[in-house]
Formats: C-alpha cells, sequence, structure tokens
C-alpha cells in the first residue's frame, strides 16, 4: 500500500484564495510533517531548558536528546563521525562558515574558486566576499545547451590555482542533476578541496558523504520536512580541526581568561557558539526520521512520477518552455509561459490556488545564461498529487486565456 501523505501533512487540505491549495513550491521550503512539529512542540511547551550548561535532569536529558539528533543527522549523511557534523543556521550560514574559516586560512592572493554558472547567491556571494578580502578569484564553469555544466569546460578551468570547487548537486532553479560525480573525481583527482551544496539534493535523494568522498557538505534542515533555523555543515574531521572558530561565545570555549586568552573547544562545539536552535535541531532529527519511515526508495519513486507526469502535462500547453528539460533532473521545473511575464503567470495561479514561485530564484547569473531576468518555478514534494499538476495546467492555460 503506498504511503498516506495527506495524513501526515496538515497543509495538503488547506485551501488558498478559497481555492483547494496546490503547494508547488518545496524547492523553497517543504511542507512539514505532523511528527516534527509535535517534537518541538514538546520540547517548548513541556521540556524547555538550554543544553550542554545544566547538571539537573531535564538539561541533561535534553542535551542527551540534542546529541541524539546530531547522530541522526551523522546517520543521514553517512558521516563517519558524529563530531563532524556541526549545526548551522542553514545552508546559507554553513557556506559563509566555511569562507569564513577555511577560506580566510587558505585561500592567498591569486588563488580561485571554481563553482558554476547554476548556483544560488549562497554558493555565490561568501566565495566573491572572502575572494576580495584576500584577493582571490572566483571562476565559474559554464553551462551547455541543455543547462548542464560543461564537463570538459569546468576540467580545463581545474588548474594550479584552484583551491576550492564549490557546487550544487541538484539546481534549485531548474531541477537539473549535476554530474557531480565526475566533477568530484576531476577535482579530487588534482586534490582540490571540495565544498558540495546538498539544499536541494538532500530532499530526492540518499546522500553518502564516504561514497562520494567530497570534503565539506552542507544542507538546510527546512528543505527535508524540518523546521527553518537549523541547517548542516558537515566537514572532514582532519579540515575542521586545523579551521579556526568562525564565531566566539559561549560553548565554543575551552577557558577564557583575560591575560592569557582563550582555548577553543573541541569539535563540534567549536563551530557551535552560543545557544542553538534547540527546538530546531530536534524538530530536524523528526524530519530525518520521517524520511526513514517513508525511505528514499518511495521519495525517489514519487519524484520520478510527478517529473514524468507533470513534464507531459506541462508540454501539452503551447507556448511552455521548460529550461534544462533534456538533462537528469528532479520534479524542480523552471519554466516560461510564451507572451506572458513570470510575474502576471504567478498572480493569476495563485488566485487559482496554485503556489509556484516566480522571479530569479536567488540565480541571476543563471537568469542571465538562460537569457531572461526572470521565470516561473513549479517545485514537487512526494506529497504532490496529479491533481496539484492538473491544477497547475488549467492555471496556466487559464492565464493564456487573460493574456494572449
Ligand atoms: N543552495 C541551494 C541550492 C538552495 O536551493 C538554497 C535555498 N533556496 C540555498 C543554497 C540557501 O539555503 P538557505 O536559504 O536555507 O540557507
Amino acid at each position: 500500500m503506498s504511503f498516506n501523505w495527506s495524513e501526515h501533512f496538515p497543509m495538503l487540505n488547506a485551501t488558498m484564495n478559497g481555492k483547494r491549495l496546490a503547494y508547488l513550491d518545496s524547492a523553497a521550503t517543504a511542507l512539514k510533517p505532523l511528527s516534527v512539529v509535535k517534537v518541538m512542540d514538546d520540547y517548548l511547551l513541556r521540556h524547555t531548558s538550554n543544553v550542554h550548561r545544566g547538571i539537573y535532569h531535564l538539561s541533561e536529558d535534553n542535551t542527551a536528546r540534542f546529541e541524539a539528533a546530531r547522530e541522526r543527522v551523522r546517520e543521514f549523511i553517512d558521516a563517519p563521525e558524529r563530531e563532524s557534523v556541526i549545526f548551522t543556521k542553514g545552508t546559507t550560514e554553513s557556506i559563509n562558515l566555511v569562507a569564513r574559516s577555511w577560506g580566510k586560512t587558505y585561500l592567498k592572493a591569486g588563488d580561485e574558486i571554481l563553482i558554476t554558472e547554476l548556483e544560488h547567491h549562497a554558493n555565490i556571494v561568501p566565495w566573491q566576499m572572502i575572494a576580495s578580502e584576500v584577493g582571490a578569484k572566483v571562476v565559474a564553469a559554464p553551462l551547455d545547451e541543455n543547462k548542464q555544466i560543461d564537463l570538459q569546460a569546468f576540467e580545463r578551468l581545474l588548474s594550479s590555482k584552484t583551491k576550492l570547487v564549490a557546487f550544487t548537486l541538484v539546481s534549485n532553479t531548474l531541477g537539473v542533476i549535476t554530474p557531480y560525480q565526475e566533477m568530484l573525481k576531476l577535482a579530487k583527482a588534482r586534490g582540490i578541496t571540495v565544498l558540495l551544496d546538498a539544499a536541494q539534493a538532500a530532499p530526492h535523494f540518499q546522500i553518502s558523504v564516504k561514497v562520494l568522498d567530497c570534503d565539506f557538505l552542507v544542507f538546510s534542515g527546512h528543505k527535508i520536512f524540518g523546521p527553518t533555523g537549523v541547517g548542516v555543515l558537515w566537514g572532514k574531521m582532519s579540515l575542521l580541526e586545523a579551521m579556526p572558530p568562525y564565531q566566539g561565545g559561549g560553548n565554543m570555549i575551552s577557558v577564557v581568561d583575560i591575560e592569557n586568552g582563550t582555548t577553543f573547544n573541541k569539535l563540534p562545539e567549536k563551530f557551535e557558539a552560543g545557544t542553538p536552535a534547540i527546538a530546531e535541531v530536534l524538530g530536524l532529527a523528526a524530519a530525518i526520521d520521517f524520511i526513514n519511515t517513508v525511505g528514499f526508495t518511495e521519495i525517489e519513486k514519487r519524484d520520478h512520477e510527478l517529473l514524468a507526469l507533470a513534464t507531459k502535462e506541462l508540454k501539452k500547453i503551447p507556448g511552455v518552455k521548460i529550461f534544462g528539460e533534456n538533462s537528469p533532473r528532479v520534479a524542480t521545473f523552471g519554466f516560461e509561459v510564451e507572451g506572458i511575464h513570470p510575474q502576471d503567470l504567478g498572480s493569476v495561479l495563485d488566485k487559482e490556488g496554485v503556489a509556484i514561485r516566480t522571479g530569479h530564484h536567488c540565480t541571476q547569473p543563471l537568469m542571465k545564461n538562460c537569457g531572461v531576468s526572470a521565470m516561473a518555478r513549479a517545485s514537487f514534494g512526494p506529497y504532490n498529487t496529479l491533481q496539484d499538476i492538473e491544477q497547475l495546467s488549467s492555471a496556466i492555460a487559464k492565464a493564456r486565456r487573460l493574456f494572449l
């Protein structure tokens, strides 16, 4: 029997503008199952205390739950050590942490950071910021006609100057799955440090940092059915151990002395200054439990079905162009409807209860590559249905009647 999604996601029964809600913006943030909210609710209403501080039962209990959540994340990404899992606010903070700490330590004038034209601004701007501070340069691998990373060009851009390669596993705007295994192989063969942005991959397929053999991996809780405000940085222990702290404060210290200065805590605390997002970390662990209950086999099956069905439906509508259609993809569609501005399309869809995103999707270099300033994006979660696809296509058909 297939999984009963609507039992777990109350938002699947919601309405918008008086219409049944078709939530097609999971790439922005995924819907949350009841189990995640229950865990957070329980902590906030019945079990509040700080962690890593008190010796009373409640605090020790929460510290144990907090550290068990870290273990759950370790299993989720198949990391060798629990201490290599750092809790952050999200993908953006994880990348900034690496840029500030690793980048500031190891990048020198003349070095290059190789990214790609598919990247989210979160995987561009932090590198530009640190590059301009140290005199390094950000270089982007171009895309081919299918909006896929041009592997030959990528290889040509790898040189003795390249100190870091940072790229996404899945494009947030087009859903394109990058040739990450080949890219990793090319970079690792040259001994280059690699950071993988798994923000869009983590909700769609199983990730193993052991198998990937990357150096850093980052993702956000809210895109894998967890709460906002929490994310993960995973790094190889040897790299994390050699990196200086990113922020100073409580919890990240070993000894603080005004005269003699401060010595820092061991991993992972060294990178977790201040009170962490406790409810959110517990919620993230519950989200991982939820994924484990459903299983990636089912999640991937749903994704493939939705990708095939939505592609078929969208292609029936005259004037619809799906960017990167011929590349391997998850069920995320960056598209345009000829003659209709994405903003106008989004407004009509909104009135029809269809939640999509329009704009540049925090990927302006990709927009430039596609020759547009904005596009529409419909992104699916495993809880979406054929009914959502039909609602999307009939709303697009309505927009065409209104505007064309
Ligand atoms: N990278 C990718 C590929 C993303 O999709 C996103 C979120 N849209 C981010 C980075 C940034 O994630 P967050 O806003 O959760 O920090």
